[in-house]
Order: structure tokens, then sequence, then C-alpha cells
């Protein structure tokens, strides 16, 4: 049964599709020009030196991994409250991945103090996922990376354009990565993003995007070099310019589309403000937001009661998620739990509501009052 009100919709037109046929009709759609269009623009309306486009972000956090120089047995920092990919590429390097717990309910991105608790001599990295487009705690994350000797490795996913005192998300830590998944705030069907200021560090992510060779079938077909040398083991990490064309269609549209976000959002808040059954987090956000997702925590809960209240929304033809089951819970990082009271909440008792530019306030209103009547039938 499709959902009269889905989780989200796709902000695509004509245009994606036109985008397309042309990088076909060019006769070049493996990685080429429109990739390398799409790092320019993408690196400028981010403000960072450097953007290499990759086939998705997962590769683009093992790339970052990498390049922040972690090893076998080396422990990395990081969040449970997030998607599985985040850890999954710490185990790729074969590094540890050492959870920390999120600040609370109303902020529910990794907490510093948390971190500060968790370095030991084995520490290599932090990395941080700014959930919903909304930041962490930067100020202090970096000062304790300085402090230790740490890398920062930026999963921001999830907000693009999102800024922390004046500064994009996934610029200020040593390497910042985003994703072009479908639901995400720019969408390609699959596709990534590594950002850095580090021209060594471009450097090196370039030729381990590319099985680690000297030069692209682009730059040869192009007479720019002829022959080519593979100097470390590197991956098929690329992006193609037929993802790269919709990419730049996604581009000139992303500033409209999270202007309109940042209003669906605010309606939200003025339908749901008098619940006293919910959190709304970062209610207080100041800074500017991508709005990736509109996530409530139902308090006083349990799962089954969370569960039930999603149901309901599903009867009342309302799509929602969960934006996250912990990681930490899942059975393959069993070896790696510790106890993170406030994460272990957050799974069992959020909700994630439909969140995507098109959104009418009809329909907020709509999902607000099936929320309340869902809400009351579980008191
Ligand atoms: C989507 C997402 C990823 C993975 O991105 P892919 O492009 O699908 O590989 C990683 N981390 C977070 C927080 C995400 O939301």
């Amino acid at each position: 049964m499709p959902y009269k009100i889905p989780l989200f919709d796709l902000n695509f037109d004509d245009r994606e599709g036109l985008a397309v046929c042309s990088a076909i009709k060019d006769n070049w759609i493996s990685t080429g020009p429109r990739c390398e269009e799409f790092e320019m623009r993408f690196a400028k309306m981010l403000d960072v030196d450097y953007a290499i486009s990759t086939s998705n972000c997962t590769v683009s956090l093992h790339l970052a991994l990498l390049l922040a120089e972690v090893n076998s047995g080396d422990e990395v920092i990081c969040p449970s409250f997030t998607f599985v990919a985040t850890v999954n590429a710490i185990r790729y390097v074969n590094a540890i991945p050492v959870f920390a717990d999120v600040k609370n309910l109303e902020n529910p991105v990794i907490d510093p103090e948390d971190i500060k608790r968790k370095i030991t001599p084995k520490t290599k990295a932090i990395m941080v996922m700014h959930y919903g487009g909304f930041s962490c705690d930067m100020n202090n994350i970096m000062s304790i990376a300085n402090e230790y000797g740490l890398k920062v490795i930026e999963d921001a996913c999830h907000g693009p354009l999102s800024e922390y005192n004046g500064k994009k998300l996934g610029t200020i830590g040593d390497v910042g990565c985003f994703s072009f998944f479908s639901n995400k705030n720019i969408s390609t069907g699959e596709g990534g993003m590594l950002v850095t200021n580090s021209q060594k560090m471009n450097e090196r992510a370039r030729l381990l995007r590319s099985h680690g060779m000297t030069s692209m079938s682009y730059e040869r077909s192009k007479g720019h070099s002829t022959a080519y040398d593979v100097i470390e083991l590197g991956y098929n990490y690329r992006m193609d310019d037929i993802h790269a064309a919709i990419g730049l269609v996604q581009l000139d549209k992303i500033e409209a589309d999270l202007a309109q976000r940042k209003i669906v959002r605010q309606i939200y808040i003025e339908n749901l403000f008098s619940m006293e059954d919910i959190i709304i987090p970062f209610k207080k956000y100041k800074a500017f937001s991508s709005n990736y997702i509109f996530p409530i925590v139902i308090k006083n809960s349990t799962f089954e009661k969370r569960d039930n209240i999603r149901n309901l929304l599903a009867k009342a033809g309302i799509q929602t998620s969960v934006h996250y089951p912990a990681v930490h819970r899942f059975s393959i990082y069993k070896e790696f739990y510790n106890e993170l009271p406030i994460t272990d909440y957050l799974a069992d008792n959020l909700i994630t509501l439909p969140m995507y530019s098109k959104l009418s306030k009809e329909q907020i209103k709509y999902i607000a009052e099936s929320l309340k009547i869902a809400i009351e039938n579980e008191r």
C-alpha cells in the first residue's frame, strides 16, 4: 500500500533527465568533465579548497580513514547514534570503534565530555556525525583533537550547506564526507563527495579513488598523459559523469530546497510545540541547517509504545522511520559494546516524521494531528 505521505520525496523534474541525456550525447559517461565541474561547484559552495567525487559516502568515509592514517588496532571514537556505514568504515581499516554517547535528548550529537573520557594512547581519530544537519559541538571537539593530536573526520551526509560559526559542516575537521544517495538533500541515486583543505589529502584521495594510478582514462583520452604507474593499493571508488550530471542540476536547486525545508520545519514546530509528550530535538538551534530529517522523541516511552504509535501513523497513511537503531546494539558490534543510555533511549523512542521541501502546510497539520491522536491512544 503506498503511503498518502511518504517519508521523503525526490526534488526531481525534467532537468535531471535532460542532463543525463546530454552527458550521453557528449559521448563521455565515466569520470570526466561533469565530475570535475560537480567537484568544483561543490567545493565553491562549501568554501573548501578541494572536493573529490566518489561512488558513495561509505567509500568516502573509508578514504577519509586512510587519509587520516588510521591503521589496524587504532581506536576511533565515534557515535553509535548514526547510520551503520559511519562505523563500518572504521572496521574496513581494522580499527576499533569506541562508541561515545550523545549529549542529551534535545541535542542528540556526540558528547565532547564522553569523547574525552574515552581517549586512550591508542586513539587516532574522532569521527563525528552531524545528525539531521545539526552541528556537533565542533569548537570543543576540535580543541580536544588538538590537545591530543587526533584527526577529525566529519560524516556530513545530513548537512550540505549547514553551518557552524560561519563555516560549512564538513569543512571544520580534517576531512568531510557527503552522500548523494536518493533520500539525501542532494540526490544522484548513488554518489558521494570527500572535502578537505589539505592539498596532500586531496592528491592522495584522488590516487586511492582510482586504483592508486597516477593518471585517469579521461586525462589519457585528452592526451595529457600516455602512461601510468600504480604507486599505492587503491580502489575503484569513482563517481561517473551520468551521476555528476544529475548532481549538477541538484546543486542548482539546493538553496531553494533548503529554504523551503526551513519553512517546513517551522510549521512542524508551530503545530507540535504544545505537545507535552514529545521532545523536538534541536528546537533551540539557531544556525543554518539542511533539515535533512525531522525527528521527534516520545517522553516516558518504551520500544513497544513507540512502535504502536508508528503503526497508528502508518494506518493514517503516514510513512515514518527511525534514524537510527543504535549501531552498538547490532550483532556484529557486540564485541565493541559499551553502555550508552541516551543513545539507547533514542533508538527505542524516536520517530522520524516525513520531511521534504514539497510537504504542504495541510499535510504537516495532518501529520501533527495524527501524531497527537496516536499518542493519546497509547497513553
Ligand atoms: C547515508 C549515510 C551514509 C552512507 O552514505 P552512502 O552514500 O549511502 O554510502 C553514511 N552516514 C550517514 C550519516 C548517512 O546518512
